[in-house]
Formats: structure tokens, C-alpha cells, sequence
């Protein structure tokens, strides 16, 4: 068998080991298989790579691949090893601007480095090729690097609104179209250079235009982006595993901005298009009234006579690693008769399924965690609601408010139960920038402090109202 045969057998292997790992990474009880599946699909993939690479290079090339590999597998194992849950959508974003990175100069180096036998159509149809890869990598590596800074907080969340944006974005695509006309008909590097910066400008633009509510639909959709950028470098390299594995991130990326929208009541379209028809509105995180205290000691006392308790978690418990003392507050309620049940939002934390993790980590039974669609109809006839650092996604204005930033989106309609906790530090507002009514409401109380100690104290407060006091026997509550 020949070299070429056998890596392309190999990549057949690879690429059916990497559909078998999106198959188990779709359900949690699979996902540790699914991780498992891809990254044996991707050794079988470098060393195929490799081993067609060795046929047509020098000693010295190969020494450089494997020092290039020892090094991106060194900075990978170490970021993967020492980043917080929490940080996980910031890693993504920075990776994902690394493939459009990668694409954009395999683009380049298509149009530097033209093979000798590509004549006629076929040429054309290359220098297509070079424009389209290095304009979906340029927008994927900008768009990247802002969704990086925005979920790192190293710039402001809100949307960016220049006057004429949707004009500036649909400018970039008809300039992108004719330039690749231009460029098919008579390559030359202005016009390369010119796709570039423009690819560069639309992709910072449409991110920053979007504002942090629709972050999480935007990491998935650079998801995608980064999928569509590898298949094009695919075709370019006539690398068919590139081609399959490129299409199947952009594919299931696509699919996932899809679930995602439809699960906040987003247009797709209006969010690929960088907040194209969504209104302008202005993020209200001004105090709106006056808001009432709680303590850890008050908080356990209200908890001992519910009778049904439901906890809506969001970023905050994953920022103060609360899952476990939450997770044994859930079980203590349940020994003493109360009914607990978890609400989930789907974007509540900083990544899809954030909250579930946590929870299974904490070993939360799943049949107490219900997703927002299987348990807001309940609050109303729930006790106590224990909101665990979320915000957002417990925001009434989504749904009474249309001029609100987040107006639209479903959220947990917590402020319904008799009686409603709120864990956060301060009266700061939440990842979208906007004020919560809920903060004001009658039956809301604010906890504040770090999530994690105020549980814990909870938890204590719950032990010493168990324990006999001598001197208070005979009273009764
Ligand atoms: P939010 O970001 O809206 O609110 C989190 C709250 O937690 C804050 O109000 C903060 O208040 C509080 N908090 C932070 N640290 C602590 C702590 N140590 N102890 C107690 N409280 C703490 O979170 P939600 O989960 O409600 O909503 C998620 C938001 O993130 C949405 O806007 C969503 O669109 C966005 N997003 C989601 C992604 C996803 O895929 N799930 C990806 C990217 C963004 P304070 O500072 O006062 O303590």
C-alpha cells in the first residue's frame, strides 16, 4: 500500500472516529466516550498528516513539524489543565480565532505558492479558493478575538452601534463579491490585501455590534465560522479530512446557533447579521427602588418552613464554586420533606449545559433538574426560589419590558413564588448590563455575599435550628 493510500484510509478512520465523538458529546452520560473518540480521531489524523507530509519534505522540515506540534500540544495541555469552568467560553473564542488565523494564511500561501500544473478553469477555480478561505478566516479571527475580549470582561459587553452599521456590513459583502470577481479575473496581491482588511473590519464589526445577552449564540456561530474556515483551507491543501471535519464543525455549529436562538427567541439571521433589526436599546443598570435584606439565619429559617423550594443557579454559583454546598443544602431540605427541584436556563452560566455540569459534578440526582420549559409553570405555587448568582436569566424585564435589552428572551419566571432569595455581592447588574426589576419586587430578599459562604451559613443556620435549645423548650413556631 502506498503512503498516499494509506493516509487516506487513515482519514477515513479519523473522520468516522470524529462523528462518533459529536454522537457521544450530545448526551452527558456519553460525553467522557465522545472526548475520548475525538482525540483519537485526531492522532490518527497528525500522524497520517505527518507521514504524507514526510514524502515531499527535508529532515529540517520535519524537525520543525515536530517541534511546531510539541509546542501547540504543550500551550494547549497547560491552558486546558489550568482553566476555570468559568473561562471555558474566553479559551474557545481565543482557539477559535486560532483556525481562522491558520486559514487566513494558508490562503495566502495558496496565491503565493500556485501549483505549476493549475491552468484555465481550474486555476479560477483555486484563486476562488484563496479569496473565500481568506476571507472567512480573517472574519473568524477578528470576530474571535472581540468575543474574547468581551467575555473576559477586557472590554464593555454592550453593542457596539455605529451610525449605518447594517450599511458598513452589507458594504463589506458586496465589496467582498466584487473583489472576488476582480481577483478571478487578474490575481494580484492589492486585491488580496484588500480582502483582507476588509475581512478583518467586518469581522471585529459584527461581533462588537452584538450585545452580551446574544454572546452565547455568537461563540457557537464563530463555532462555526472556524468549521467553514478549516474546509476551506481543505480544499486549498485538497485535504479531504480537513474538508469533512471542517464541514461537520460548521455544520453542527450552525445547528447549535439554531437551538440556541430559537431557545432565547432570537432571530438567526439577526444575529449573524451582528444584531441586524434588533432596536438600539440603551442598557438600564440604574437602582429601580428600594430593595429588602436578608440573612443567612432568616434565610434557613424561611427554608425550614417550605414546603417547596426551587433553585435557579446561574454564572455567580459557578464563579463561587457553590454546586457543593448547594447540593448538600438540596439534600438536607429533601431528609426534612420539602420538595427541591433545580430550574435550568439554557444560557444560564457562561456556556451551554454550564449549570448541568456543575450540578453532576456535585452529584445532583438529574431527575430533580428541570430545564425552563419543564418547570416555570410551577413557581407560582413554590415557597421559596433560592436565585444562586444568576441574573439574566431571571430578569422580568424580558417580559414586560419591550424597549429592554434582553426583550424577548424566555426567562425563569422565579418572581412568582411566595418568596424569592437573591445570592449576589452587590446591586451590580448582570452579563447583558441591565438593571433587574426583580431586585425591587415585594417579595424578593437580597443575600448578599459570596455564594458559596452564604450557603454554607445556611446550612448551619438549618444545624443549629435542629439542635435542642433547653432554655426555648416548650416554644414552638
Ligand atoms: P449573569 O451574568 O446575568 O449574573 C451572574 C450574577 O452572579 C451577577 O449578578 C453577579 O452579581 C453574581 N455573582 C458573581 N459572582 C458571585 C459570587 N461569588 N457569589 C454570588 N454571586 C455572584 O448570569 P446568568 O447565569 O443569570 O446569565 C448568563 C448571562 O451570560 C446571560 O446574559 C447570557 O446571555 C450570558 N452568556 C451565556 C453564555 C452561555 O452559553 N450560557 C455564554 C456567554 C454569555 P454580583 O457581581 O453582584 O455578585
Amino acid at each position: 500500500m502506498t503512503t498516499v493510500t494509506a493516509a487516506e484510509a487513515a482519514y477515513v478512520v479519523a473522520a468516522l472516529l470524529f462523528i462518533l465523538s459529536l454522537a457521544g458529546l450530545s448526551q452527558h452520560r456519553t460525553s467522557r466516550s465522545g472526548v475520548v473518540w475525538g482525540i483519537a480521531g485526531m492522532v490518527i489524523a497528525l500522524a497520517a498528516t505527518v507521514g504524507l507530509a514526510s514524502r515531499s519534505i527535508t529532515a529540517t522540515g520535519l524537525v520543525l513539524i515536530a517541534v511546531a506540534t510539541a509546542v501547540g500540544a504543550g500551550i494547549g495541555l497547560w491552558r486546558a489543565r489550568v482553566v476555570e469552568m468559568t473561562g471555558m467560553p474566553e479559551l474557545i473564542a481565543i482557539m477559535h480565532s486560532l483556525v481562522g488565523l491558520a486559514a487566513t494564511f494558508v490562503g495566502w500561501n495558496g496565491y503565493l505558492d500556485v501549483d505549476p500544473g493549475l491552468s484555465g478553469s481550474l486555476l479560477g477555480i483555486h484563486h476562488a479558493e484563496v479569496f473565500i478561505g481568506v476571507f472567512i478566516g480573517a472574519v473568524t479571527f477578528t470576530g474571535s478575538v472581540v468575543a474574547y475580549l468581551k467575555l473576559s470582561a477586557r472590554i464593555k459587553s454592550n453593542p457596539l452601534t455605529l451610525p449605518g452599521k447594517h450599511i458598513l456590513n452589507v458594504g463589506a459583502l458586496v465589496a467582498f463579491v466584487a473583489l472576488t470577481v476582480a481577483f478571478v479575473a487578474r490575481p494580484n496581491i492589492g486585491l488580496l490585501i484588500a480582502v483582507t482588511v476588509v475581512a478583518l473590519a467586518l469581522g471585529a464589526h459584527l461581533v462588537a455590534s452584538i450585545g452580551g445577552g446574544d454572546m452565547p449564540v455568537v461563540v457557537s456561530m464563530l463555532n462555526s465560522y472556524s468549521g467553514w474556515a478549516a474546509a476551506a483551507s481543505g480544499f486549498l491543501l485538497a485535504n479531504n479530512l480537513l474538508i469533512v471535519t471542517g464541514a461537520l464543525v460548521g455544520s453542527s455549529g450552525a445547528y447549535l446557533s439554531y437551538i440556541m436562538c430559537k431557545a432565547m427567541n432570537r432571530s438567526f439571521i439577526s444575529v449573524i447579521a451582528g444584531g441586524f433589526g434588533t432596536p438600539a436599546a440603551a442598557a438600564d443598570d440604574g437602582e429601580q427602588g428600594e430593595h429588602r435584606e436578608i440573612n443567612a439565619e432568616e434565610t434557613a429559617e424561611l427554608l425550614r418552613d417550605a414546603t417547596s423550594v426551587i433553585i435557579t443557579p446561574g454564572y455567580g454559583m459557578a464563579v463561587a464554586q457553590a454546586q457543593y454546598p448547594v447540593a448538600e443544602l438540596a439534600r438536607k431540605l429533601r431528609e426534612r420533606g420539602v420538595e427541591v427541584r433545580f430550574g435550568i436556563h439554557p444560557v444560564a452560566g457562561r456556556l451551554p449545559g454550564h449549570m448541568n455540569v456543575l450540578l453532576a459534578e456535585a452529584n445532583v440526582p438529574y431527575d430533580v433538574v428541570l430545564e425552563m420549559d419543564e418547570i416555570n409553570d410551577d413557581f407560582a405555587a413554590t415557597s421559596v426560589v433560592l436565585v444562586i448568582g444568576a441574573n439574566d436569566t431571571v430578569n422580568p424585564a424580558a417580559t414586560d419590558n419591550p424597549a429592554s435589552p434582553i426583550a424577548g428572551m424566555p426567562v425563569l419566571h422565579v418572581w412568582e413564588a411566595a418568596n424569592v432569595v437573591v445570592f449576589k455581592r452587590s446591586m451590580a447588574a448582570g452579563y447583558a448590563g441591565v438593571q433587574n426589576p426583580l431586585f425591587f419586587r415585594e417579595n424578593t430578599q437580597m443575600l448578599f455575599g459570596d455564594a458559596k459562604q452564604r450557603v454554607e451559613d445556611i446550612l448551619r443556620g438549618l444545624d443549629a435550628l435542629d439542635a435542642p435549645v433547653p432554655e426555648m423548650a416548650g416554644t414552638s413556631r
